[in-house]
């Protein structure tokens, strides 16, 4: 029987990978990835060459059929997504419920590394004891039921936004019972930077420079 191994990438600066990630990225028998070229340049800066195959959203459960198939056969199966942990917020854990499913004596292992919402929540300064995390929130329907649910929990909310979104989102915390938003934008990469004030101070400050903000962001709305 086969392993199935959950291998966390960088989220943005490519040294940020284990060495366990990369021998079982060098030892494995095949690669399948969010995105094939995404995780190209990850091989190619660390000299590996391996068969890919892609495994995103909308094949996840097709591909797991053919991921069974091969684990059946013993062969070693590594999953990688685009950055961070496979399965936050990303593909990877409906592969990992099929395995778990179908294939109960599959060894599966995690290869952990990188990921934004503990990133974040490593430098924000809040206290961890306690916090939730939300990931997206839906685009349309959905949104005002859990905008509403952020301030239910009495401990940190953490969410994770596009660039296209993040004024939205802030606007929309703005309207909120929030005391304090945090805002972690590009970790790991050139332009990190932590942000930290009321949602409308936190705002401000992204207006100022909207048609230079881009980047990847993590919101973490306090309560
Ligand atoms: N699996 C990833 C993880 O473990 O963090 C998350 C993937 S999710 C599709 C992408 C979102 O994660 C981005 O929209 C952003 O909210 C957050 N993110 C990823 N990389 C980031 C970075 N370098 N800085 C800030 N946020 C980041």
């Amino acid at each position: 029987m086969g392993t199935l191994s959950i291998v966390a990438t960088p989220i943005g600066n490519l040294e940020d990978i284990t060495l366990r990630a990369l021998r079982t990225l060098k030892e494995c028998d095949v690669i399948y990835a969010e995105d094939t070229r995404v995780v190209s340049k990850l091989l190619a800066r660390y000299d590996l060459k391996k068969p890919l195959r892609r495994l995103d959203a909308a094949t996840e459960m097709e591909k797991a059929q053919e991921i069974l198939a091969r684990l059946e056969a013993g062969e070693r199966v590594s999953y990688v997504s685009d950055a961070g942990t496979p399965g936050i917020s990303d593909p990877g854990a409906r592969l990992v419920a099929q395995v778990r499913a179908h294939l109960p004596e599959a060894d599966i292992e995690a290869i952990p590394g990188a990921s934004a919402l503990t990133a974040a929540l490593s430098i924000a300064g809040l206290d961890t004891t306690c916090f939730t995390f939300l990931g997206f929130l839906p685009h349309k329907k959905g949104r005002q039921t859990a905008l509403k649910k952020i301030v239910l929990f009495d401990c940190p909310v953490v969410l994770y936004e596009s660039p296209h979104r993040i004024e939205k989102l802030l606007k929309e915390l703005e309207d909120l019972p929030v005391s304090r938003v945090i805002v972690a934008r590009e970790l790991t990469k050139v332009h990190e930077e932590i942000v930290s004030g009321s949602a409308a101070d936190v705002r401000a400050h992204f207006a100022v420079r909207r048609e230079t903000v881009r980047g990847e962001f993590v919101v973490i709305a306090v309560p």
